[in-house]
């Protein structure tokens, strides 16, 4: 079941209405594999942090995604390191290592749990494309998963935004932006260019350590 762009925003209301003096600091969590980060994910970002008044968004690029455990995936640095590049030019986003550092499959529970021993004084918001939030009730753990952060769904072309139907799930519309890693990934390798759909500076990384000119999504034998 999905719910219509005009009846998406509901919770937004209540809960930007708690940003009073006192508070406490409202972080975004955008996890994702980042291989490579585009301005989609950029985009999801700067639109719930403005729609939520969040004073950070702290970009997390996993270790071995569990959903990605067939698939290959570039090194965790390379796709830390263009993170890092992409969001160095806005002071409110900065980049965890605490998925990249704990060895073994990444989940979201465990991610969470970690920020929430990093950052007590934080309220957590955890950002997540329509094709993620569909899946979420197959995460592990998704019960605890709940008590641990906000959870926010952004559009995403080709996808529905599923209903939760809970409370504690907010749904946002955003500008449309039909990018992809994997189409990323394939452009480089077919040499098409990636101008624009990265930051320029992500580009330049692309480049300089020639990554993804070999097949993409190559199954693991
Ligand atoms: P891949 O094609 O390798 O799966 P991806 O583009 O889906 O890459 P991920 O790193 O898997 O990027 O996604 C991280 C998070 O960002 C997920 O919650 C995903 O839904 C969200 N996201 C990715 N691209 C977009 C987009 N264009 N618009 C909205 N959300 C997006
Ligand atoms: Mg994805």
């Amino acid at each position: 079941m999905t719910r219509t762009a005009s009846t998406r925003t509901t919770t937004v209301g209540q809960i930007t209405s708690s940003k009073t003096a006192g508070r406490k600091v409202r972080l975004g969590v955008m996890g994702g594999t980042f291989d490579p980060i585009h301005h989609g994910h950029l985009v999801a970002a700067s639109e719930v942090a403005a729609k939520f008044g969040l004073d950070e968004v702290v970009f997390v690029p996993t270790g071995q995604p569990w959903q990605k455990q067939h698939k290959k995936v570039s090194p965790s640095e390379h796709r830390y390191l263009m993170t890092v590049v992409a969001t160095a030019s806005n002071p409110r986003f900065t980049v965890s290592r605490v998925d990249i550092d704990r060895p073994g499959v990444t989940y979201t529970i465990d991610t969470l749990r970690d920020l929430r021993r990093q950052r007590p004084e934080a309220e957590l918001f955890f950002i997540t494309g329509a094709d993620a939030l569909e899946q979420i009730m197959s995460w592990k753990d998704v019960d605890e998963l709940w008590g641990l952060a906000h959870f926010v769904g952004v559009t995403r072309p080709g996808h529905d935004l599923p209903d939760l139907g809970r409370q504690d799930v907010s749904l946002l519309e955003i500008p449309a932006l039909a990018i992809s890693s994997t189409d990323c990934r394939n452009r480089v390798k077919d040499h098409q260019p990636v101008w624009y759909l990265v930051p320029d500076g992500v580009v330049q990384h692309i480049a300089k350590h020639k990554l993804y000119l070999e097949a993409s999504d190559a199954e693991i034998a």
